[in-house]
Protein backbone atom coordinates (compact mmCIF):
# COMPACT_ATOMS: atom_id res chain seq x y z
CA UNK A 1 0.00 0.00 0.00
CA UNK A 2 1.14 3.32 -0.91
CA UNK A 3 2.17 6.02 1.57
CA UNK A 4 -1.01 8.09 2.69
CA UNK A 5 0.69 11.07 2.79
CA UNK A 6 2.14 10.94 -0.73
CA UNK A 7 -1.06 10.01 -2.46
CA UNK A 8 -2.18 13.59 -1.08
CA UNK A 9 1.28 15.19 -2.32
CA UNK A 10 0.69 16.90 0.94
CA UNK A 11 3.73 18.68 2.11
CA UNK A 12 4.81 21.16 5.11
CA UNK A 13 3.83 24.18 3.86
CA UNK A 14 0.35 22.23 2.41
CA UNK A 15 -0.31 20.74 5.85
CA UNK A 16 0.32 23.86 8.08
CA UNK A 17 -2.74 25.16 5.80
CA UNK A 18 -4.76 22.49 6.47
CA UNK A 19 -4.40 23.35 10.35
CA UNK A 20 -5.14 27.39 9.93
CA UNK A 21 -7.91 26.05 8.01
CA UNK A 22 -9.30 23.38 10.74
CA UNK A 23 -8.59 25.79 13.45
CA UNK A 24 -10.69 28.59 11.97
CA UNK A 25 -13.56 26.29 11.70
CA UNK A 26 -13.05 24.15 14.87
CA UNK A 27 -12.49 20.79 13.07
CA UNK A 28 -10.79 18.22 14.88
CA UNK A 29 -8.06 17.27 12.33
CA UNK A 30 -5.67 16.32 14.71
CA UNK A 31 -5.45 13.87 17.55
CA UNK A 32 -2.52 12.11 19.64
CA UNK A 33 -3.56 8.66 21.36
CA UNK A 34 -1.44 7.69 24.32
CA UNK A 35 -2.23 3.61 23.75
CA UNK A 36 -0.33 3.27 27.28
CA UNK A 37 1.59 5.09 29.66
CA UNK A 38 3.61 1.89 30.13
CA UNK A 39 7.58 1.62 29.26
CA UNK A 40 10.25 -0.48 29.78
CA UNK A 41 12.75 2.53 29.75
CA UNK A 42 12.66 4.85 33.28
CA UNK A 43 14.10 7.74 31.84
CA UNK A 44 15.04 10.63 34.73
CA UNK A 45 13.05 13.28 32.98
CA UNK A 46 10.08 11.49 31.84
CA UNK A 47 7.08 13.88 31.89
CA UNK A 48 4.89 10.52 32.89
CA UNK A 49 6.27 10.15 36.47
CA UNK A 50 6.34 6.92 37.83
CA UNK A 51 6.20 4.00 36.04
CA UNK A 52 6.23 1.01 38.47
CA UNK A 53 2.79 3.11 39.82
CA UNK A 54 1.68 2.92 36.05
CA UNK A 55 2.18 -0.26 35.35
CA UNK A 56 -0.56 -0.95 38.33
CA UNK A 57 -3.00 0.62 36.57
CA UNK A 58 -2.65 -1.31 33.45
CA UNK A 59 -6.04 -3.40 33.77
CA UNK A 60 -7.74 0.45 33.50
CA UNK A 61 -6.44 0.95 29.93
CA UNK A 62 -8.66 0.47 27.00
CA UNK A 63 -9.07 -2.52 25.22
CA UNK A 64 -8.95 -3.44 21.74
CA UNK A 65 -12.47 -2.84 21.40
CA UNK A 66 -12.71 0.36 22.84
CA UNK A 67 -9.61 1.71 20.81
CA UNK A 68 -11.31 0.44 17.94
CA UNK A 69 -14.34 1.88 18.35
CA UNK A 70 -13.18 5.56 19.39
CA UNK A 71 -10.58 5.24 15.68
CA UNK A 72 -14.36 4.93 13.90
CA UNK A 73 -15.09 7.88 15.96
CA UNK A 74 -12.78 10.03 15.07
CA UNK A 75 -13.12 9.08 11.68
CA UNK A 76 -16.32 10.20 11.82
CA UNK A 77 -15.81 13.33 13.35
CA UNK A 78 -13.28 14.51 10.85
CA UNK A 79 -9.93 13.57 12.32
CA UNK A 80 -7.32 12.24 9.75
CA UNK A 81 -3.62 12.70 11.28
CA UNK A 82 -3.45 10.60 14.34
CA UNK A 83 -0.19 9.88 16.34
CA UNK A 84 -0.09 7.09 18.45
CA UNK A 85 2.17 7.28 21.18
CA UNK A 86 2.73 6.26 24.52
CA UNK A 87 4.79 5.25 27.17
CA UNK A 88 5.88 2.53 24.67
CA UNK A 89 2.67 2.32 22.00
CA UNK A 90 4.06 -1.41 21.73
CA UNK A 91 4.18 -2.74 25.13
CA UNK A 92 0.86 -3.22 24.14
CA UNK A 93 0.51 -6.90 22.50
CA UNK A 94 -2.84 -5.50 20.43
CA UNK A 95 -0.46 -2.84 19.36
CA UNK A 96 -0.75 -3.98 15.24
CA UNK A 97 -3.97 -4.86 15.66
CA UNK A 98 -4.61 -1.32 16.57
CA UNK A 99 -1.94 0.16 14.09
CA UNK A 100 -3.59 -1.66 11.19
CA UNK A 101 -7.15 -0.42 11.55
CA UNK A 102 -6.24 3.24 12.05
CA UNK A 103 -4.71 2.89 8.81
CA UNK A 104 -6.95 0.50 7.16
CA UNK A 105 -9.89 3.47 8.64
CA UNK A 106 -7.94 5.85 6.32
CA UNK A 107 -5.57 7.59 9.35
CA UNK A 108 -2.80 9.50 8.84
CA UNK A 109 -0.59 7.65 11.52
CA UNK A 110 2.20 8.71 13.29
CA UNK A 111 4.06 6.44 15.48
CA UNK A 112 6.27 7.85 18.83
CA UNK A 113 8.06 5.06 20.28
CA UNK A 114 11.73 4.27 22.33
CA UNK A 115 13.01 1.85 19.15
CA UNK A 116 13.30 -1.27 21.42
CA UNK A 117 10.18 -2.95 20.95
CA UNK A 118 9.79 -3.25 17.00
CA UNK A 119 9.58 -6.99 16.13
CA UNK A 120 10.04 -8.19 12.56
CA UNK A 121 6.00 -8.11 12.66
CA UNK A 122 6.12 -4.55 13.25
CA UNK A 123 8.29 -4.03 10.40
CA UNK A 124 6.67 -6.23 7.98
CA UNK A 125 3.29 -4.57 8.64
CA UNK A 126 4.90 -1.10 8.41
CA UNK A 127 6.28 -1.93 5.08
CA UNK A 128 2.83 -3.20 4.00
CA UNK A 129 0.56 -0.42 5.49
CA UNK A 130 3.24 2.48 5.65
CA UNK A 131 3.41 4.80 8.44
CA UNK A 132 3.02 8.90 7.87
CA UNK A 133 6.57 8.61 9.80
CA UNK A 134 8.00 6.81 13.08
CA UNK A 135 9.81 8.86 15.59
CA UNK A 136 12.16 7.23 17.63
CA UNK A 137 13.85 9.10 20.96
CA UNK A 138 17.70 8.55 21.39
CA UNK A 139 19.22 9.76 24.89
CA UNK A 140 22.29 9.88 23.76
CA UNK A 141 25.15 8.87 21.04
CA UNK A 142 27.08 6.30 23.32
CA UNK A 143 25.83 3.40 25.74
CA UNK A 144 26.57 4.98 28.89
CA UNK A 145 25.02 8.75 28.26
CA UNK A 146 21.72 7.09 26.94
CA UNK A 147 21.59 4.74 29.34
CA UNK A 148 22.32 7.37 32.34
CA UNK A 149 19.30 8.80 31.02
CA UNK A 150 16.82 5.84 30.48
CA UNK A 151 18.08 3.91 33.67
CA UNK A 152 17.76 0.22 31.39
CA UNK A 153 20.60 -1.52 30.60
CA UNK A 154 21.00 -2.33 27.46
CA UNK A 155 18.56 -0.17 25.97
CA UNK A 156 20.99 1.75 23.69
CA UNK A 157 22.46 -1.42 21.92
CA UNK A 158 18.21 -2.32 21.73
CA UNK A 159 17.21 1.10 20.08
CA UNK A 160 19.89 0.76 17.34
CA UNK A 161 19.33 -2.46 16.53
CA UNK A 162 15.47 -1.18 16.31
CA UNK A 163 16.39 1.92 14.01
CA UNK A 164 18.19 -0.41 11.76
CA UNK A 165 15.77 -2.93 11.41
CA UNK A 166 13.49 0.00 10.15
CA UNK A 167 16.16 2.06 8.11
CA UNK A 168 16.49 -1.89 6.27
CA UNK A 169 13.27 -1.65 5.56
CA UNK A 170 12.93 1.69 4.14
CA UNK A 171 10.42 2.64 6.51
CA UNK A 172 9.95 6.64 7.25
CA UNK A 173 11.78 7.31 10.12
CA UNK A 174 12.96 10.34 12.00
CA UNK A 175 15.53 10.79 15.35
CA UNK A 176 14.63 13.45 18.10
CA UNK A 177 15.91 14.12 21.16
CA UNK A 178 15.31 15.70 24.76
CA UNK A 179 18.51 17.43 25.10
CA UNK A 180 19.27 17.83 29.00
CA UNK A 181 21.88 18.01 31.40
CA UNK A 182 22.88 14.51 31.02
CA UNK A 183 23.09 14.30 27.67
CA UNK A 184 23.96 17.84 26.31
CA UNK A 185 27.29 17.24 25.30
CA UNK A 186 26.42 14.38 23.06
CA UNK A 187 23.75 16.82 21.11
CA UNK A 188 26.07 17.28 18.00
CA UNK A 189 27.33 13.54 18.16
CA UNK A 190 23.39 12.62 18.30
CA UNK A 191 22.96 15.01 15.04
CA UNK A 192 25.78 13.43 13.42
CA UNK A 193 24.53 9.78 14.52
CA UNK A 194 21.35 10.78 12.45
CA UNK A 195 23.02 12.78 9.29
CA UNK A 196 24.98 9.52 9.14
CA UNK A 197 22.19 7.41 8.75
CA UNK A 198 20.86 9.68 6.56
CA UNK A 199 17.55 10.47 8.99
CA UNK A 200 16.09 13.62 9.88
CA UNK A 201 16.54 14.98 13.72
CA UNK A 202 14.67 17.07 15.57
CA UNK A 203 15.76 18.12 19.12
CA UNK A 204 13.61 19.89 22.06
CA UNK A 205 15.30 21.33 25.27
CA UNK A 206 11.77 21.74 26.90
CA UNK A 207 12.22 19.37 30.13
CA UNK A 208 9.22 20.25 32.52
CA UNK A 209 7.44 19.03 35.38
CA UNK A 210 4.91 16.01 34.80
CA UNK A 211 1.08 16.40 35.29
CA UNK A 212 0.62 15.04 39.07
CA UNK A 213 -2.28 12.26 38.60
CA UNK A 214 -3.30 8.79 39.90
CA UNK A 215 -1.68 7.27 37.54
CA UNK A 216 1.94 8.59 38.62
CA UNK A 217 1.47 8.11 42.36
CA UNK A 218 3.26 12.22 42.30
CA UNK A 219 6.40 10.74 41.86
CA UNK A 220 9.05 10.65 39.42
CA UNK A 221 10.97 7.77 37.99
CA UNK A 222 13.86 8.66 40.15
CA UNK A 223 11.64 8.34 43.57
CA UNK A 224 11.69 11.95 43.87
CA UNK A 225 8.45 14.27 43.17
CA UNK A 226 7.31 15.11 39.55
CA UNK A 227 9.01 18.59 39.84
CA UNK A 228 12.22 16.82 40.36
CA UNK A 229 12.27 16.31 36.43
CA UNK A 230 13.00 20.20 36.05
CA UNK A 231 16.55 19.19 37.97
CA UNK A 232 17.60 17.47 34.00
CA UNK A 233 16.48 21.17 32.37
CA UNK A 234 19.60 22.56 31.21
CA UNK A 235 20.21 26.25 31.99
CA UNK A 236 18.61 28.63 29.25
CA UNK A 237 21.53 29.98 27.45
CA UNK A 238 23.22 26.86 26.84
CA UNK A 239 19.31 25.79 25.71
CA UNK A 240 19.44 28.57 23.48
CA UNK A 241 22.62 27.95 22.41
CA UNK A 242 21.45 24.22 20.94
CA UNK A 243 18.90 25.29 19.40
CA UNK A 244 21.06 28.42 16.92
CA UNK A 245 23.55 25.45 16.44
CA UNK A 246 21.01 24.21 14.38
CA UNK A 247 19.70 25.38 10.72
CA UNK A 248 17.07 25.92 9.79
CA UNK A 249 15.75 26.56 13.19
CA UNK A 250 18.34 29.04 13.97
CA UNK A 251 17.39 30.99 10.61
CA UNK A 252 13.67 30.67 11.46
CA UNK A 253 14.31 32.23 14.84
CA UNK A 254 16.63 35.10 13.59
CA UNK A 255 13.49 35.62 11.21
CA UNK A 256 10.93 36.00 14.12
CA UNK A 257 12.71 37.72 16.21
CA UNK A 258 13.25 40.66 13.33
CA UNK A 259 10.02 40.67 12.45
CA UNK A 260 7.91 43.91 13.49
CA UNK A 261 4.84 41.80 12.68
CA UNK A 262 2.28 42.09 15.89
CA UNK A 263 -0.13 39.21 16.92
CA UNK A 264 -2.59 40.99 19.05
CA UNK A 265 -3.82 39.33 22.34
CA UNK A 266 -7.02 37.86 21.31
CA UNK A 267 -8.40 37.95 24.95
CA UNK A 268 -8.00 34.10 24.97
CA UNK A 269 -5.87 31.95 27.29
CA UNK A 270 -4.63 29.29 24.49
CA UNK A 271 -2.98 30.47 20.71
CA UNK A 272 -2.17 26.84 20.19
CA UNK A 273 -4.23 24.28 18.17
CA UNK A 274 -5.49 22.68 21.35
CA UNK A 275 -9.17 22.33 21.27
CA UNK A 276 -9.94 23.92 18.17
CA UNK A 277 -7.79 21.52 15.57
CA UNK A 278 -6.62 18.96 17.82
CA UNK A 279 -6.77 16.94 20.94
CA UNK A 280 -5.76 14.11 23.12
CA UNK A 281 -7.11 10.36 24.16
CA UNK A 282 -5.84 9.03 27.35
CA UNK A 283 -4.87 5.21 27.94
CA UNK A 284 -7.51 5.39 30.20
CA UNK A 285 -10.15 6.97 27.79
CA UNK A 286 -10.27 10.74 28.90
CA UNK A 287 -10.14 13.16 25.85
CA UNK A 288 -8.35 16.21 26.76
CA UNK A 289 -7.11 19.09 24.71
CA UNK A 290 -3.60 17.98 24.63
CA UNK A 291 -1.08 15.76 26.17
CA UNK A 292 -0.34 17.69 28.91
CA UNK A 293 -3.60 19.09 30.06
CA UNK A 294 -5.58 16.55 32.11
CA UNK A 295 -8.04 19.29 33.02
CA UNK A 296 -11.54 19.97 31.05
CA UNK A 297 -12.03 16.69 29.74
CA UNK A 298 -14.72 14.39 28.98
CA UNK A 299 -14.88 10.55 29.78
CA UNK A 300 -15.02 8.66 26.35
CA UNK A 301 -16.12 5.47 27.95
CA UNK A 302 -19.52 7.53 29.18
CA UNK A 303 -19.27 10.57 26.44
CA UNK A 304 -18.65 10.86 22.52
CA UNK A 305 -15.55 12.33 20.94
CA UNK A 306 -18.28 15.08 19.17
CA UNK A 307 -19.81 15.64 22.97
CA UNK A 308 -15.91 15.84 24.59
CA UNK A 309 -15.40 18.06 20.80
CA UNK A 310 -18.30 20.13 21.77
CA UNK A 311 -18.29 19.93 25.60
CA UNK A 312 -15.30 20.80 27.79
CA UNK A 313 -12.75 21.08 24.75
CA UNK A 314 -14.41 23.86 23.35
CA UNK A 315 -14.96 25.87 27.00
CA UNK A 316 -11.52 24.88 27.11
CA UNK A 317 -10.64 26.47 23.46
CA UNK A 318 -13.16 29.55 24.84
CA UNK A 319 -10.95 30.08 28.15
CA UNK A 320 -10.20 34.22 28.65
CA UNK A 321 -6.99 35.26 29.68
CA UNK A 322 -6.95 38.06 32.55
CA UNK A 323 -6.05 41.70 31.27
CA UNK A 324 -3.06 41.22 33.70
CA UNK A 325 -1.81 37.82 31.44
CA UNK A 326 2.01 39.44 31.14
CA UNK A 327 2.64 36.48 28.61
CA UNK A 328 0.01 38.30 25.93
CA UNK A 329 2.52 41.63 26.96
CA UNK A 330 5.88 40.45 26.40
CA UNK A 331 8.42 41.37 23.46
CA UNK A 332 9.61 37.95 23.28
CA UNK A 333 6.61 36.01 22.70
CA UNK A 334 8.03 35.12 19.31
CA UNK A 335 10.54 33.45 20.26
CA UNK A 336 9.51 31.95 23.58
CA UNK A 337 8.22 27.87 23.71
CA UNK A 338 6.35 28.34 27.21
CA UNK A 339 2.21 28.19 27.03
CA UNK A 340 -0.33 28.24 29.40
CA UNK A 341 -0.69 24.88 30.14
CA UNK A 342 3.25 24.54 30.83
CA UNK A 343 2.76 27.16 33.27
CA UNK A 344 0.41 25.51 34.90
CA UNK A 345 2.42 22.09 35.14
CA UNK A 346 5.68 23.96 36.38
CA UNK A 347 4.50 27.21 38.77
CA UNK A 348 0.59 25.33 39.65
CA UNK A 349 -0.93 28.45 37.02
CA UNK A 350 -1.40 29.29 34.08
CA UNK A 351 -0.66 33.16 34.01
CA UNK A 352 2.05 32.89 36.14
CA UNK A 353 5.69 32.89 34.22
CA UNK A 354 8.13 30.43 34.42
CA UNK A 355 11.41 32.21 34.92
CA UNK A 356 13.33 29.50 32.88
CA UNK A 357 10.76 30.51 30.07
CA UNK A 358 11.59 33.90 29.71
CA UNK A 359 14.94 33.14 30.13
CA UNK A 360 15.29 31.22 27.06
CA UNK A 361 13.51 33.27 24.91
CA UNK A 362 15.51 36.44 25.77
CA UNK A 363 18.93 34.78 25.31
CA UNK A 364 17.35 32.61 21.85
CA UNK A 365 16.66 36.63 20.91
CA UNK A 366 20.10 37.59 22.08
CA UNK A 367 22.52 35.52 20.40
CA UNK A 368 20.49 35.84 17.36
CA UNK A 369 21.84 38.98 17.83
CA UNK A 370 25.24 38.00 18.37
CA UNK A 371 25.53 36.49 15.10
S1 LIG B 1 11.00 6.38 26.62
FE1 LIG B 1 9.55 8.08 26.82
S2 LIG B 1 7.74 7.21 27.84
FE2 LIG B 1 9.46 5.77 28.15
S3 LIG B 1 10.31 6.36 30.15
FE3 LIG B 1 11.48 7.44 28.52
S4 LIG B 1 10.48 9.47 28.32
FE4 LIG B 1 9.03 8.09 29.44
S1 LIG C 1 6.93 33.00 29.39
FE1 LIG C 1 8.15 34.89 29.64
S2 LIG C 1 9.21 35.16 27.63
FE2 LIG C 1 7.54 33.68 27.33
S3 LIG C 1 5.84 34.98 26.58
FE3 LIG C 1 5.59 34.74 28.84
S4 LIG C 1 6.63 36.57 29.73
FE4 LIG C 1 7.32 36.34 27.58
Amino acid sequence: MENNADCLGAGESDIARYFAKAAASRTPLSASFELTRRCNFRCVHCYLGDQETIHQHRSRELDTEAVFRLFEEMTAAGTLFLTLTGGDPMIRPDFLAAYRRAVELGLLVTVFCNGTLITDEIVRAFVQYPPRIVEITLYGATQATFEAVTQRPGSFAACMAGIERLRQAKVRLRLKTMVMTLNAHEFQAMRRLAEDMGLQFRHDCSIHAAAPNDDNGGRSNTGGSLLDTLRFRLPPEQAAAADMSVEPLAAKLRELAQSTEERKPSGKLHHCGAGKSSYHISPYGQMQPCLIVPTCSADLRAESIQAGWNGPLQEFADCPASASFLCHRCENRKTCTSCPAVLALNTGHPEQVDAFYCQYAEQRCDLRCER
